[in-house]
This record gives C-alpha cells, structure tokens and sequence, in this order.
C-alpha cells in the first residue's frame, strides 16, 4: 500500500442495525471535506460470493457499482455521501476470501501445506484490505466490518484487524459503535452492554480506539466518563451518536461531536480545513422546509421491506429536496392491484414508479399499473422491470399483440416483445452474470429524457439478462412509443417514451444508483417536476 494511506476500521457491537454504514459514510464525508480522499470498504460475513442472489427480503436492495460489482447496500450510501464511484474492491465477503483461498489451493499454491483460517484465510482477508489502500488514491480508507463483534462468523476479520494493528508501517484505528439503551422504568442509560461488547473485542485482542454510542437519549457527561473508564478510551474519544431526524443530518452531529478531530488526532495528521459543508446544509435545508408536497405510488412485490428499493427512496429525497417537494411514497404491493381496484388504489397519486425485479409474482399489477398511468396521463418513470412492463403493457393494449410478455415470465409467448439477451442465452450460472455494470447510452434530442439529462451521451449502470426485442421496434415507434436512448455499440433499446403523454419515460438501467445528495439525478428531478406540474392540475 502507499505508505500514506490510513485506515479506519469500523465495528459494531450489542446489537446489528446501529448503522456502521451511516457513521462511516458520514465519518467519511468529514474527512471528505477537510481534504482528505477517502473511501469506504465493506466487509460482509456471509458466504455468498456477493448479494446479487440474495432475496431482497434478506439483506435489501443489492447496488451495482460502474465497475459492475453487486454489493450491499451500504456502499449506496458511501457514494450519496461522498459523491465518488465505488468499485469491486469496495465490497468483499467471506464468500469471495475462501472462494480465492480455495482456488489457490486447487491451482497448487499451498502444495504440502494445510490451508488454515489462520494464516491463510486472514492473509487474503488482509489482502483485500489492502487493495484500496495500494492504488495510491486515498489518504484514509474506511473499513466497515459488518455484523456485530461475537459473531462467529466475523471472527477472521476481527482477527485479520489484530494482525494489522501489530503490522510495522500499517497506520490503523478502531472506531466501534455501540448501543446505550435506556431503561424507563429507572429512567436510566445503561452501559453495560457496551462494556461487554468491547470485552468481547479484547478477547480477539482488539482495544478499540474511539467508541460511538448510539442512544435515543443525551449522554450525560456522567455516561461518558463511565464507557471511557471501564473502556480503556480517552473520554474525549467517547462520542455519543444520537438518533437523528434523517441520516443526512449525522454528518453533522458527528461535526459537533468533533468525530473527525479524535479520528485525525489518532491518525497523527493534521485537522486540515474546518469542514463548511455548503452544498450539504443548503440540501438540509431545503429537505427541512419543502413548499409542496407530492405524492407518488411505488409499485413493487418487496413494498414491505422498503430497504428493498433503498436507492429509489434516496433519489426522491436528494431531488425532491432541490426542488424544495416532500415526496411521500405510497409504497403499493403489485399484488394488492387489480383491474377492479385499480382507480380506487391508485387515485390521488401524482405519479407513478414501477420498480426493478425478477421473475413472475405480481407482474399483472405492474402491468395494469402502468395501463392506469398510460390511460390518464399520469407521469410514470419504469426502471429495468418496470420499462419491461411498458413495453408489454403498449405491446398489448395498443399494438394488439395478444398476450406479448417477457420470455422471463412466459416463455412461449407468442409475441416476445421482451427477450433474453444475446450474451445470455447460454448462461446457466446465476451469481454474477446479468448485464452489469455502467454503459452508454445515446439520447435523442427532442425527447424528455434529453431535456432531463441535456446532454446526448450519458452512462448508466444496469442490472439485468432481458431487454427490448428490436424486432417490435418500427411497430412501437409508428405507434407513439419511441425509443429515445440507445446503447451506441449493440443497439439496445435503453430508454422508451410516450409521444402523446407529459412525462412518461421507462428506462432499462438503474438511474438511482447514480443519485447522491450534491447530484441528484436528472430523470428524478425531471419527473419530480412532472409530478408537480400534475398535482396542480
Ligand atoms: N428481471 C428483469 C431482467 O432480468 C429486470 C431486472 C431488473 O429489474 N433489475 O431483465
């Protein structure tokens, strides 16, 4: 590694979903802003080779970085923050440290040796720590381990943290949040499960070197004093994470409770600037004292998990906040609509999102979902999935191509008007195999993703094995529905728009991967103003 960079290891203990990933984005943000390229890594335990196969029931939405890594979702975070792409070396899991240490050993790497966790696995673990630290490009790297220290599972990496701790030239800290609960009864904060969860630490030989206690309540000087005694932590180096109104305003609590001085003053380098944060408090404001409010129906299968569609939600509050609009999401199931209920579920809305997926469940709804938005002009924006079920939707209802579908969902289709890939048909592996990752698209002038965008190339990343059979194109086209963005090498269909509606744009990539708070992203925006101009018809 460049022997500048630093690291910041972040761990968690008492409890899982403290939010490691929010402190370390807004640690980063910090630091960010005193001037130091900073990066954020995350380290899953499980042993899937990455999430891509994961239901979103269990661990959310999946990102896709440019580079076409598909990783977990805090990595969203790292870039809404920090405004900079992530990458594969972002994101490592266990899955990915055996799958590498067992190839080596099938490719006779370790001949006469027994492959143990102990070097070999926290070598590789070491190894991928490492890989972002070695291009040179960051001054500190943050690595967040996920899941909670006691695990079985994040035993190695705990370990991997010992080892670089002792490793001569390897500048490190350890920053571990906790949970203070507080017990109404007696009215009281209790730090015993936080001394607990460091003992844990110490018994893997690691002291931490900054504590972040989460609580619902202050931290009295008192509680304070406590953690640090018992703890082993200089007082000031106790730093008490309160529960905030919107994630976006932890960067700043985390300002006033001087997070990155302790952090710097352990790395020996200097505070730089004081952080100004312009952009990011002009985005608070705006996303604190909105002027209207719109109102905008989500239509998806995983609507009672709303970590399934993190992104999406995002990019409304970073859009909606320049266009000073509070976008309340109407999360609607797919499978609660129906041509009966349809105008009673989905009146009052100001727009309508269908949303990313896979395979057939609840695909009906979404179709008469984007029929209803059609029919009565209501702005509608399609995403992956969701441009799919457009094309079939017009396929069927205006072209007259009885039962057109998507050959994911019906493969005798008589009219496939959505179809596998070329490059997909001879796949049989699952993980890691859809069309990933970012690629240009070309936007036809005159259309309403070129005035979003107003520019006529763009990149954006995609996630998926299906798209536009080109074969239906003239039909579409002749017919109102055009395609307005295309890939310039392969001709595949990217972006598809409605003539005779005011805003209705589906699009096959994924737009809200690419949305952060300093840069919202343009179609959000543009059918944010959609939506309004809508509402006050
Ligand atoms: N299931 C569709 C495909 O694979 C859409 C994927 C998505 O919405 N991300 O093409």
């Amino acid at each position: 590694m460049s022997s500048s960079t630093k690291y910041v290891f972040v761990t968690g203990g008492v409890a899982s979903s403290l939010g490691k990933g929010i402190i370390a984005a807004s640690l980063a943000k910090l630091l960010q802003a005193r001037g130091y390229s900073t990066t954020i890594q995350k380290l899953d335990p499980y042993i899937n080779i990455d999430p891509g196969t994961l239901n979103p029931y269990e661990h959310g939405e999946c990102f896709v970085t440019d580079d076409g890594a598909e990783t977990d979702l805090d990595l969203g975070h790292y870039e809404r923050y920090l405004n900079v792409p992530t990458s594969q070396a972002n994101n490592v899991t266990t899955g990915k440290i055996y799958q590498h240490v067992i190839n080596q050993e099938r490719e006779g790497a370790y001949l006469g040796k027994t492959v143990q966790v102990i070097p070999h696995i926290t070598d590789e673990i070491k190894r991928r720590i490492k890989l972002l630290g070695n291009t040179g490009e960051y001054d500190i790297v943050i690595t967040e381990i996920g899941g909670t220290v006691g695990d079985i599972e994040s035993l190695p990496y705990i370990e991997a943290v010992r080892q670089l701790k002792w490793e001569p030239d390897f500048d490190c800290i350890v920053l571990h949040l906790t949970f203070v609960p507080f017990l109404a009864a007696s009215g009281e904060l209790k730090t015993k499960p936080t001394q607990h969860s460091v003992k844990q630490l110490l018994e893997s030989g690691v002291q931490p070197d900054i504590l972040a206690l989460r609580t619902e309540h202050k931290l009295t000087e008192g509680v304070k004093d406590k953690v640090a005694l018992f703890c082993n932590i200089s007082p000031k180096a106790v730093i008490e994470a309160m529960d905030a109104d919107t994630i976006y305003d932890v960067p700043l609590l985390m300002l006033e409770e001087e997070l990155d001085k302790v952090v710097l003053d352990k790395l020996n380098l200097p505070y730089g600037e004081e952080p100004q944060l312009i952009a990011w408090k002009e985005f608070l404001t705006k996303l604190k004292n909105p002027k209207q409010t719109i109102k905008i129906g989500l239509i998806g299968k995983y609507t009672e998990l709303q970590d399934a569609y993190k992104s999406i939600a995002e990019s409304f509050i970073h859009a909606g906040a320049h266009l000073d609009t509070k976008v309340i999401v109407d999360w609607i199931h797919s499978e609660d609509i129906n041509e009966k209920n349809i105008k009673k579920r989905l009146q009052g809305l100001d727009g309508i999102l269908v949303a990313p997926g896979f395979g057939e469940r609840g695909i009906e709804g979404k179709i008469s979902a984007i029929n209803y938005a059609r029919e009565n002009k209501i702005p509608f924006f399609g995403i992956c999935l969701g441009m799919q079920c457009a094309v079939i939707e017009f396929g069927r209802n205006v072209l007259g191509l009885t039962d057109a579908h998507s050959t994911e969902m019906y493969l005798e289709t008589p009219h496939p008007v959505i179809y596998l890939m070329e490059s997909q048909k001879n796949v049989s592996n699952k993980g890691g195999t859809m069309r990933l990752g970012a690629y240009p698209c070309v936007v036809k002038k005159d259309s309403n993703a070129y005035l979003a965008y107003n520019t006529e190339t763009i990149s954006e990343r995609h996630r998926h094995r299906y798209e536009f059979n080109n074969k239906y194109l003239n039909d579409f086209e002749k017919n109102g529905m055009i395609a307005t963005g295309t890939n310039p090498t392969n001709n595949l269909v990217e972006i598809m728009e409605l003539k005779n509606h005011p805003w209705f744009v589906a699009v096959q990539f994924h737009p809200e991967y690419k949305s952060t708070v300093t840069n919202p992203h343009p179609l959000f925006l543009a059918f944010i103003k959609a939506a309004g101009a809508y509402h006050k018809n």
